[in-house]
């Protein structure tokens, strides 16, 4: 079974063609500056053959047009025709409290993600975009949706609810909707076959997704009972360049001393805070720790708040969950850094958490149990792999039909 990925953006789309045989990736790509001039689709083969079309794309469907010419093409071609697909997934954003799973596109699908556009402004009507553009080409192929936010909505209305007059829940659903669903629904399980734990309800793990967006979740039993990201991406630990967690009424004190108004402030808080807002240097991890091996304050200062708020939320899932079993660390990040990775872990030696720090050091991108002999707590990096979470729900979806 050939099952095609999309994830589309306002301007871009990222795309992957799955062989389920062997859930190997045949292709993958990306269409950059849609609906712009010098708008360019990339695409690579599993064996290695590139491309570059610098083709206008002046909306999605061009877009997926163009993906097809570089899918079927007698140089980088990896199929014959678009015949051969037996099915599209679809990374979206936000499925609001209406999809706890992922679902079949059906107009009504389709409708529920438009009336979910106010919680995703942003990436809803993009995703929305990808959806028709595959529909128009492919109307007889079934289309699936995977929703970020569906792993959370386990989530118990204890730690959901925000304490906000309880007629905002009512009439606009404000609450913690979490992201990253399918990064961290993939890791724990994960975590649970690794550790022999499948099935068992009383599994406690923490998996820290930490990208340019972090998030965590503390996950009982495989389900999901709280994470930290809210009705946004925004919440939670300080992030590349969102802030995450602040005091509300800081927001109106920066709006009023600067004279700002809300698109400022909301653009301050996604776009310039975090770890580049601290530093002044950058939002990549990479550029701040060798800014700090030269002695740069900001970036060290950057890099404490990152790895105390980390430390602080790892030891509130345990706390809410009566324990843990596992911590799992995967993205960007978490898949690469050694010292965040050490660095959240330290503090936590009362909790039973003890890094192997010399294994921790050599080790990156890869399936590891980064735990010391003696810690009562595994530590295991996993690379996080949403796509194969995406390609398997559609198989699955599919297949029952
Ligand atoms: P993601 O959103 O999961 O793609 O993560 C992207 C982020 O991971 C980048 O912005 C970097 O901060 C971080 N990252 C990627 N590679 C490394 C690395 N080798 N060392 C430290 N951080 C890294």
């Amino acid at each position: 079974m050939k099952i095609f990925l999309v994830n589309a953006g306002s301007s871009s789309l990222k795309y992957q063609l799955f062989d389920m045989d062997d859930e190997s990736v045949i292709a993958k790509g990306n269409c950059e500056r849609i609906g712009m001039e010098d708008s360019f689709l990339k695409h690579k083969t599993a064996d290695g053959r590139e491309l570059r079309y610098d083709e206008a794309m002046p909306n999605h469907f061009a877009a997926i047009k163009l993906v097809f010419k570089a899918l079927t093409s007698e140089k980088v071609g990896v199929i014959e025709s678009m015949e051969e697909i037996d099915a599209v997934g679809h990374r979206v954003l936000h499925g609001g409290d209406k999809f706890s799973e992922s679902v079949l596109i059906t107009p009504e699908v389709e409708k529920a993600i438009e009336e979910t556009i106010p919680l995703g402004p942003l990436h809803n009507p993009a995703n929305l975009m990808g959806i028709r553009a595959c529909r128009d080409i492919m109307p007889h192929k079934p289309q699936v949706a995977v929703f970020d936010t569906a792993f959370h909505q386990s989530i118990p209305k204890k730690a959901y609810l925000y304490a906000l007059p309880y007629e905002y829940y009512e009439k606009y659903k404000i609450r913690r909707y979490g992201f990253h669903g399918s990064s961290h629904r993939y890791v724990s399980a994960r975590a649970a076959e690794i550790l022999g734990r499948v099935g068992d309800p009383d599994f406690k793990v923490i998996t820290c997704h930490l990208g340019n967006g972090s998030s965590f979740a503390a996950v009982k039993g495989g389900v999901c009972v709280d994470t930290s990201m809210g009705l946004t991406p925004l919440e939670g630990i300080p992030m590349g360049t969102r802030s995450g967690s602040l005091d509300p009424a800081v927001i109106e004190f920066i709006m009023s001393h600067e004279n700002i108004d809300i698109n400022e402030m909301t653009e301050i808080l996604n776009k310039k805070s975090g770890v580049l807002g601290i530093s002044g240097i950058s939002s990549d991890f990479r550029d701040l720790a060798k800014a700090y091996e030269n002695g740069d304050d900001q970036a060290k200062l950057a890099l404490e708040i990152f790895n105390y708020n980390g430390t602080k939320l790892i030891g509130s899932y345990a706390a809410a969950m009566g324990g843990v079993d596992a911590i799992v660390f995967t993205a960007g990040i978490g898949e690469n850094d050694s010292f965040v990775r050490e660095q959240m872990c330290a503090p936590l030696e009362f909790l039973g958490i003890k890094l192997n720090v010399e294994l921790n050091e050599k080790v990156r991108g890869k399936e590891v149990d980064l735990s010391a002999p003696d810690s009562k707590v595994k530590v295991l990096l996993i690379p996080t792999n949403e796509e194969l979470v995406i390609a398997r729900d559609t198989k699955e979806i599919v297949s029952k039909m």
